[in-house]
C-alpha cells in the first residue's frame, strides 16, 4: 500500500476503508462510461437518434433501481443530482405545496441533508422534534410514535445510520403511524442501507425514500427520491418538462446511466456483497481488538449494516490518525465524510450520549468489496501500527 497523498491524481492504490463517503466507481461502471464518454447529442428530449438513445439509457437505470429497491412499476423515481437534493425535495414538500405551518418529526441523528431542510421549515414557523436514539444508535418504533403527532406534516427516519450503521426499524414506525390513519409523509432517507442490506420499498411503508448513487459505485452527484403512486410531488426545480415536471434541468445521462448499471451490478449479486462485506468487518474488529488495548467498539444496536464500524481509540485525536493512515494507504473518517472539514465532533456520535472526548477519540472504518481479505487484515494490521506509533509519541 502506498500513499495517495503525494500524488493525488494516480488513480487510488490503497485501501478504501471509507465506502460511506463514497465506494468508487465500480469497474462495470468505468468500463461503460468509457463506452458513452465520446457519445455526442445525449440529450433525453432530443427526438433524433441520440437523444432516443439517452432516453433509453435513462429509462434502463429508471427500471435498475426500481428492480434493486424490489419497487412496483407506479413507483416513480425521480432523479436528483444527489441524495442532499432528493431528501430537500421530500422534506419541504409541506411547505411548496403551501401548508400553513404545523409540526414534523425526525430524530437527533440523521444526516445534515435531512436535518437543515427540516430547520429551514422551523425558520418558517413549523415546530419539529428530534427523537434521540438510545445508547445503542437505535430508535423503537414506540419511541418514535411515542413523538409522533397527528399534526405532524411530515416524519422522517433513516433506514441506516451512516456512522454507527445501526439499521433503524422503518416499516414498523410506518405500519405504527398508518394504522392511525395520519395523513403525514413519510421519508427515509436509505442511502446508506441501499446496496448494503435487501430493500423492499412497498414493504417500508414509506411515501418517499432518498437514495444515492456514488455509495454503490456509480458517479457522484446523482441521486434520486423514489415516491409511492398517489403521493403528489411539488418540484423544488422549475424549468423544462424533465422528469414529468417534477424536476427540471436536462439529465445527468452520464450520472443516471452510472447509477443503473451500479444498481444492476448490486441486484445480480447482493447477498454475495453483504457475505463479503460482513466478513471483512469482521475480520478487521477482530485484528483490532486482539491488537489495540482499550479498543472500543460503539456499534451495539440490534441491526447493523454489515460494513461499518466506529471504532474509539483512547488518548488517539481522530484527525490525526485519519491523516496518518492516509499516508499510509488507507481511507478511513472521523465523523462523517460531509462533516469533515467541521471542527465539531460528530453530531451521530453525541446524539447517542458518547462524551465529547470520546467522540474526538472516535474513527469510522465502512469496508466495501473492492479489496481482498487479505489487503483487508493488512489494513487493519496498519492502523495498528499507526495507533501503537501515536500512543507511544504522546
Ligand atoms: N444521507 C446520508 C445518510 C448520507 O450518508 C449522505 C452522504 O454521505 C447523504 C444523505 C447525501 O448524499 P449525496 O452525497 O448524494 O448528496
Amino acid at each position: 500500500m502506498r500513499s495517495n497523498r503525494t500524488n493525488n491524481l494516480e488513480s487510488f492504490q490503497g485501501v478504501n476503508l471509507d465506502v460511506n463517503a463514497s465506494w468508487g466507481l465500480s469497474l462495470a461502471v468505468q468500463q461503460r462510461l468509457g463506452e458513452l464518454l465520446s457519445s455526442h447529442g445525449l440529450n433525453p428530449s432530443s427526438i433524433h437518434g441520440q437523444g432516443q438513445r439517452a432516453r433509453f439509457l435513462v429509462e434502463e437505470a429508471r427500471d435498475a433501481i426500481r428492480k434493486l429497491l424490489n419497487a412496483p412499476a407506479s413507483a416513480q423515481v425521480i432523479f436528483t443530482s444527489g441524495a442532499t437534493e432528493a431528501n430537500n425535495l421530500a422534506l419541504l414538500q409541506p411547505l411548496l405545496s403551501g401548508r400553513t405551518p404545523s409540526s414534523y418529526l425526525t430524530t437527533a441523528f440523521e444526516h445534515p441533508s435531512v436535518l437543515e431542510p427540516l430547520a429551514f421549515l422551523s425558520q418558517r414557523g413549523w415546530k419539529g422534534r428530534r427523537v434521540k436514539p438510545s445508547s445503542e444508535g437505535t430508535i423503537s418504533p414506540k419511541q418514535f410514535v411515542e413523538e409522533f403527532s397527528a399534526d405532524n406534516a411530515i416524519a422522517s427516519l433513516m433506514l441506516a445510520n451512516n456512522e454507527i450503521g445501526s439499521v433503524l426499524p422503518v416499516a414498523d414506525v410506518a405500519k405504527l403511524i398508518r394504522s392511525s390513519n395520519s395523513s403525514t409523509l413519510l421519508h427515509t432517507d436509505a442511502v446508506q442501507a441501499l446496496g448494503k442490506i435487501e430493500l423492499d420499498f412497498s414493504a417500508l411503508g414509506v411515501d418517499m425514500m432518498a437514495i444515492s448513487g456514488h455509495k454503490i459505485g456509480a458517479l457522484s452527484g446523482i441521486g434520486a427520491l423514489v415516491v409511492k403512486e398517489g403521493v403528489r410531488i411539488v418540484p423544488l426545480l422549475h424549468g423544462g418538462p424533465q422528469e414529468k415536471h417534477l424536476r427540471a434541468g436536462t439529465e445527468n445521462v452520464l450520472g443516471i446511466a452510472s447509477f443503473g448499471i451500479a444498481a444492476e451490478l448490486v441486484s445480480q449479486n447482493l447477498p454475495g456483497r453483504i457475505i463479503e462485506m460482513e466478513r471483512a468487518a469482521r475480520l478487521i474488529r477482530s485484528e483490532l481488538s486482539s491488537g489495540i488495548s482499550d479498543v472500543h467498539f460503539w456499534n451495539n444496536a440490534p441491526l447493523q449494516l454489515p460494513n461499518t464500524l466506529s471504532v474509539h481509540l483512547p488518548g488517539i485525536n481522530a484527525d490525526d490518525l485519519v491523516v496518518a493512515l492516509d499516508l499510509a494507504g488507507i481511507l478511513v473518517s472521523s465523523g462523517s465524510a460531509c462533516a469533515s472539514g467541521k471542527p465539531d465532533p460528530s453530531h451521530v456520535l453525541l446524539s447517542l450520549g458518547i462524551p465529547e472526548s470520546k467522540a474526538r477519540e472516535t474513527i469510522r472504518i465502512s469496508v466495501g468489496t473492492q479489496s481482498s481479505l487479505e489487503q483487508y487484515r493488512l489494513a487493519a494490521q496498519s492502523i495498528i501500527a499507526t495507533v501503537t506509533r501515536m500512543r507511544s509519541r504522546s
